[in-house]
């Protein structure tokens, strides 16, 4: 079972890699964008951060995600900040006040997150946007959380031969092919984050388990 404390690692380690790759992020928004997605989310993760340091710590899962989404969307901007607060919004929404959540009702409550995403956005899969790393990456959740991070890092590297269909990338039509979306690799780091903070979560409770049993 994971715990408020577990989700607070996840946004925690989400602004740490998110702080780490903001200028490649950025660069990829360039041609296909306005470059500013590495800056846009750096501010958001940022304020994240803080807010879960300042505000008094919220005793469930969901409680800690909806904070998080509620900052994305009042400091990102950009058409990341919206869909990306929805994310976090609507799964936390999901979680509800349970103080503890399993993998299976993160898993769940995730896939009805992506589905708010596309259903704000009005994109697909192929639109080359955040769910081309997102659906993939939610739908290998039941596998593993390193699956889900790889499947959606496979499924950014996928939106290189996409024409974008959604958001400023579309403007530029045929010519957006051939370049990374920004969203995407951004997801993939989000679940990259997820599987690095359970991996952890799980070897320290191996490790308790083995010294409880005196081995
Ligand atoms: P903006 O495009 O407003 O500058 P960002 O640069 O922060 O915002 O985010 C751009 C990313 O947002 C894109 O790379 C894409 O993945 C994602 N995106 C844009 N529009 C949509 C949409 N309609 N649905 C899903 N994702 C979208
Ligand atoms: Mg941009």
């Amino acid at each position: 079972m994971r715990d408020a404390e577990f989700f607070r690692s996840w946004m925690t380690a989400a602004a740490a890699v998110v702080e780490r790759e903001a200028d490649r992020l950025t660069e990829l928004d360039s041609p296909i964008g306005d470059a500013d997605h590495g800056s846009n989310l750096l501010r958001g993760f940022t304020a994240v951060r803080t807010a879960l340091k300042v505000e008094p710590p919220a005793a469930a899962p969901g409680a800690v995600l909806q904070l998080a989404g509620r900052t994305l969307i009042s400091t990102v901007g950009g058409a990341s900040g919206p869909l990306y607060g929805m994310l976090l919004r609507r799964t936390g929404k999901e979680l509800g006040e349970a103080p503890e959540v399993s993998d299976a009702e993160l898993a769940a409550a995730l896939d009805k997150g992506v589905g708010a995403v596309a259903q704000l956005g009005g994109a697909a899969a192929g639109d080359k946007t955040m769910l081309d790393a997102l659906l993939p990456g939610v739908a290998a959740l039941g596998t593993s959380y390193r699956a889900a991070a790889d499947a959606a890092e496979n499924g950014a590297l996928a939106t290189v031969p996409m024409q974008a269909r959604k958001g400023r990338a579309s403007y530029l039509g045929e010519r957006s092919i051939g370049h990374q979306d920004p969203g995407a690799t951004s997801s993939a780091l989000l679940l990259g984050a997820l599987a690095d903070v359970a991996e952890r979560e799980t070897a320290e409770r191996e490790a308790a388990e083995r010294a409880g049993d005196g081995r």
